[in-house]
């Protein structure tokens, strides 16, 4: 039976490829509704080939030029925040793809959960910033949070049939970003545009700049601890350059499982939206022979402090993570304007964390403003 999904965010880098996963599995899902912000031409060939029935757009300005180029073509056209929650909340979708980012995100999957839709969670912002508020939700409503993350795919692969018991810890690669060799002094000449030169995997400019600082691999980090529900001594980061493993469980008898292949998103998607069942497909393979190494070592955590800030925001629990994750958002977005150095954007991050009270057990709204409380202290 065709899966009928919606997809937050389908303009976006994982939100494409998400359609793309749809594209080969026509048999297995049906995207029913879609959101997306004011690319007209990609929204309206979205629309022309995925046929949904619902989209939202950011504004009215866009939905008549989007209406103009769909003369025609039968479909539901909303706007702005109203129109997310009404993808979001889709009656026929049995699943949400969240790849949207920021708050806006939040209270649209917040929504879908308590509709009993499971997700399918690519944005980080709901388990770093509201990830209490979010599990409680999930486990009210009984629904699955399949992550589109290619270290927590690997975890969740690496875990299917094992007891959770037997878990010593979860080990997740990263690939250091494009400044793991840089040398510490010359971080603060850095710009957005050498931040934005990933090595190995293709990305957004946002998720790119926080892979340059480590961040990215510290969301991770919060990201495993719900999702996996496990105590953060037992998350550990291990840097991998070559991208090859994508993340690994250590058991309690020694043994260690990893899980391999190219860096291609879309392997993620696919396991996330086919709910963790194997099909084939035509995407790059990885051939072991033509890999000349693999090397992995450990974070430095001196030249790299946001790594262990997100530890300490997601031990702390309460808004802390929030503000970690707001006061982030801001100060990468003050980089990549060029309005603060590299280094300023750890710096701006630590004033954040020590400045703002931790509210325990916090509500959604507490969580929305403990995340404007942060980005008022970053752009001030
Ligand atoms: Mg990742």
């Amino acid at each position: 039976m065709k899966k009928a999904i919606s997809i937050l965010g389908s303009t976006g880098s994982i939100g494409k490829q998400t359609l793309e996963v749809a594209a080969i599995f026509p048999s297995s899902l049906k995207v029913v509704a879609l959101a997306a912000k004011d690319e007209v031409d990609l929204i309206v060939e979205q629309v022309k080939k995925f046929q949904p029935r619902l989209i939202s757009v950011l504004n009215d300005e866009v939905k008549t030029k989007v209406e103009a180029k769909l003369a025609g073509v039968k479909v539901e056209i909303c706007t702005g925040h109203d129109g997310l929650l009404k993808v979001a909340t889709a009656a026929e979708a049995k699943m949400v793809v969240v790849a949207i980012p920021g708050a806006l995100a939040l209270t649209a999957v917040l929504e879908a959960v308590k509709l009993k839709k499971d997700i399918a969670l690519a944005t980080k912002e709901v388990l770093v910033a509201a990830g209490e508020v979010f599990m409680r939700e999930v486990k009210a409503a009984g629904v699955k949070v399949l992550p589109i993350d290619s270290e927590h795919s690997a975890i969740a692969q690496c875990l299917k049939g094992e007891d959770k018991k037997t878990i010593k810890k979860l080990i997740l690669t990263a690939s250091g970003g494009p400044f793991l060799k840089t040398p510490a002094e010359k971080l603060a000449q850095m710009t957005a545009k050498e931040a934005l030169k990933h090595p190995t995997w293709q990305m957004g400019p946002k998720i790119t700049i926080d892979s340059a600082t480590l961040m990215n691999k510290g969301f991770e980090v919060i990201e495993a601890h719900f999702l996996f529900d496990l105590d953060y001594p037992q998350i550990e980061v291990v840097i991998h350059p070559e991208s090859i493993i994508h993340s690994l469980v250590e058991f309690v008898d020694g043994s260690i499982k990893a899980q391999l292949g190219a860096p291609d998103m879309r392997v993620p998607i696919q396991y996330a939206l086919l709910e963790e069942i194997r099909q084939p497909n035509h995407w790059h393979r990885l051939d072991l022979t033509k890999t000349a190494q693999m090397t992995f070592q450990k974070p430095d955590l001196v030249k790299f402090p946001c790594l262990s800030y997100a530890y300490q925001a997601g031990k702390a629990r309460g808004t802390v993570p929030a503000v970690l994750n707001a006061a982030n958002e801001e100060a990468v977005n003050l980089f990549l304007k060029g309005k603060i150095t590299y280094l300023q954007i750890a710096d701006k991050i630590k004033a954040a964390l020590e400045k703002l009270p931790n509210k325990e057990n916090p509500s959604l709204e507490e969580i929305l403003s403990a995340d404007k409380a942060a980005r008022d202290c970053v752009i001030i």
